[in-house]
C-alpha cells in the first residue's frame, strides 16, 4: 500500500509551494487508493510555533486535504531516535565524538579557506568513546562508493564518494538532527514514496547512508521543481509566497487554489479545469514537468473566476457569507441570496469583489449623492418615474428578457432614451452609476423593493428641488 505524507517545518504559514508538495503527496496517496499522513517537523525549539502548526492545520483543512494519520509531532517523538540511535551505537554504526563547538568550527573555518569541502576528519571516530554529556552520536559512514538513488521522475542520481561524512545524528543534548528524524519517522511510519521539492534532494544521500546503516529499503524519492515566481526567482513574499489563508481572506476558493496548483508543473492533455475528483482519477507523477513552475497571479485570479462561475450556486453560499458580515444578510430569505448570487456570480473573480457589489441589496433605505440625483434624474425622468410607478404593478419581474422589453416600450411611449431611463432606474435602486445589469437587478430585488426604492427617491428628489 502506498503511504505519502507532508511534513512541514512550523516555522511560517503555508504558502503555494508547499500547499502543491502537500496536494502531489495527497493526490498520489489518494489514487492510488493509499494512505497520506501529516507530520509536523519541530524539532528547532526556537523557530516552530504553535501558532504556525495551527494555521498550517487550518490551510489544509480548507483545501480539503485531509490527511488519514496523524498529525504527528517529532517533538514528542525524541524516545523513538534515541532507541534507534542506540541501536545504531551497539551496532558499531554510530560513535560518540567529544570535539568541541569551537574546535570544530575551527577546523571548518580552516577547510573552507583552503576551498575545500567542509567535512569532519575523523578525530573521535576510532576512539571507542561511551555515552556521556558533552557528546554527540555520528553516524559511521562505511568506505563507501558512489551513493546513488534512482529518482521517480529525474531517473538515476549520483553523488561523488566524499559527499557525506560522518555527521551527527544525535546532539549532545539527546536531540536529533533532522536527517536522522526524518528518517526514523518514514521507516516507522511506512512512508513509500517521498514527494518534495528538489531543494531537498541535497538531503537525500544523507538520509540514504541511515536508511543502509538501519539495514532498511529507503522509499521511493520524487523531486519536483520548485515553484518560482513570475520573474523566475525563487518565490518570495514578494511575489505572493504569501500564507494560503491570506489568499481564503482575500475572496479565493479553495477549488481555485487546488485546480491551479495541480496545473502549476503538471498536465492532462490540454485540459485546464479540475475538481478534486477529477485530479484524483488522473493524477500521474510522471506527468509532472521537470522545468520550474512559474506562479503567475493572474493565471491564479483567472481560475478563481472560473470557479466562483461553475460551482453550484448552493456550494458558493457558505463561501461568500464570511465576505457578507458588514450587511444584515442574515434578515433576508436563502432564495433572494441565491438569486442575487446567480446574477453577479459572471462578473467577478473574487468573492470579496462579489460582496462588494452587492451591497445595495442589503439596505432598504440606500443614501443617495445629491450630484448622482439631479444628473441622473432631471425633472423631465422623474415625472416618467411617477407615472411609471402605477406600471409597475403589472410588470412582469420573473425574467430579466421581459422586464427589459416592458421597459423599452414605456421609454418610446415617453419618448425618451431606454438609456436615460435605465440609468434613472439604477440610481434608485442602487445608489449607484454602475451597477450589475439592471433588469437583473430589478429581478433579484422583486416588484415591491423596486417600488418601495422608485417611490423613495422620487420624493428625495423633490426635497433636493
Ligand atoms: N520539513 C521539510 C520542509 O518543510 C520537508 C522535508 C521532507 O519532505 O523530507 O521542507
Amino acid at each position: 500500500m502506498v503511504v505519502t505524507r507532508f511534513p512541514p517545518s512550523p516555522t511560517g504559514h503555508l504558502h503555494l509551494g508547499g500547499a502543491r508538495t502537500a496536494l502531489f503527496n495527497y493526490l498520489f496517496a489518494r489514487h492510488q487508493g493509499g494512505k497520506f499522513i501529516l507530520r509536523f517537523e519541530d524539532t528547532d525549539k526556537e523557530r516552530s510555533k504553535e501558532e504556525y502548526v495551527e494555521s498550517i492545520i487550518s490551510a489544509l483543512e480548507w483545501l480539503g486535504l485531509k490527511w488519514d494519520e496523524g498529525p504527528y509531532f517529532q517533538s514528542k517523538r525524541f524516545s523513538l531516535y534515541q532507541e534507534y540511535a542506540q541501536r545504531l551505537y551497539e551496532e558499531g554504526k554510530a560513535y560518540y565524538c567529544e570535539c568541541s563547538k569551537e574546535l570544530l568550527e575551527a577546523r571548518k573555518k580552516e577547510l573552507q579557506e583552503r576551498g575545500l569541502k567542509t567535512r569532519y576528519d575523523g578525530t573521535c571516530r576510532d576512539k571507542n568513546l561511551s555515552p556521556a554529556p558533552g557528546r554527540a552520536l555520528r553516524i559511521k559512514i562505511p568506505e563507501i562508493s558512489e551513493i546513488i538513488f534512482d529518482d521517480l521522475l529525474r531517473g538515476k542520481i549520483v553523488f561523488p564518494p566524499d559527499e557525506v561524512d560522518d555527521f551527527i545524528i544525535l546532539r549532545s543534548d539527546g536531540s536529533p538532527t533532522y536527517q536522522f528524524a526524518v528518517v526514523v519517522d518514514d521507516i516507522t511510519m511506512g512512508i513509500t514514496h517521498v514527494i518534495r521539492g528538489d531543494d531537498h534532494i541535497s538531503n537525500t544521500p544523507k538520509q540514504l547512508v541511515i536508511y543502509r546503516a538501519l539495514g532498511v529499503d529507503p522509499p521511493l524519492f520524487a523531486h519536483i521543481p520548485m515553484v518560482l515566481g513570475p520573474d523566475g526567482n525563487r518565490l518570495s513574499k514578494r511575489h505572493g509566497a504569501r500564507s494560503i489563508l491570506e489568499y481564503k481572506e482575500e475572496g479565493y476558493l479553495p477549488q481555485a487554489i487546488i485546480n491551479y496548483l495541480a496545473r502549476l508543473g503538471w498536465g492532462y492533455g490540454d485540459q485546464e479545469y479540475f475538481t478534486m475528483e477529477e485530479l484524483i482519477e488522473k493524477f500521474d507523477l510522471q506527468k509532472v514537468n521537470l522545468a520550474p513552475a512559474r506562479f503567475d497571479p493572474e493565471k491564479l485570479l483567472a481560475f478563481n473566476g472560473y470557479w466562483i462561475r461553475t460551482i453550484p450556486t448552493e456550494e458558493l453560499l457558505p463561501h461568500l457569507k464570511p465576505f457578507l458580515t458588514n450587511y444584515p444578510f442574515q434578515k433576508y430569505s436563502e432564495d433572494y441570496l441565491i438569486k442575487i448570487l446567480e446574477s453577479i456570480k459572471p462578473r467577478v473573480k473574487t468573492l470579496k469583489e462579489m460582496a462588494e457589489m452587492m451591497d445595495f441589496y442589503f439596505f432598504e433605505e440606500l443614501s443617495y449623492e445629491k450630484e448622482l440625483l439631479e444628473k441622473y434624474i432631471p425633472p423631465k425622468i422623474k415625472e416618467v418615474l411617477k407615472r411609471l410607478f402605477q406600471d409597475l404593478n403589472i410588470f412582469n419581474f420573473e425574467d430579466e428578457k421581459s422586464l427589459e422589453l416592458q421597459f423599452r416600450e414605456l421609454a418610446e411611449k415617453e419618448g425618451i432614451k431606454l438609456r436615460d431611463l435605465a440609468q434613472a432606474l439604477r440610481i434608485a435602486l442602487t445608489g449607484k452609476p454602475i451597477s450589475p445589469p439592471l433588469f437583473e437587478v430589478m429581478k433579484c430585488l422583486g416588484r415591491e423593493r423596486v417600488k418601495a426604492r422608485i417611490e423613495r427617491v422620487i420624493k428625495l428628489r423633490e426635497e433636493v428641488e
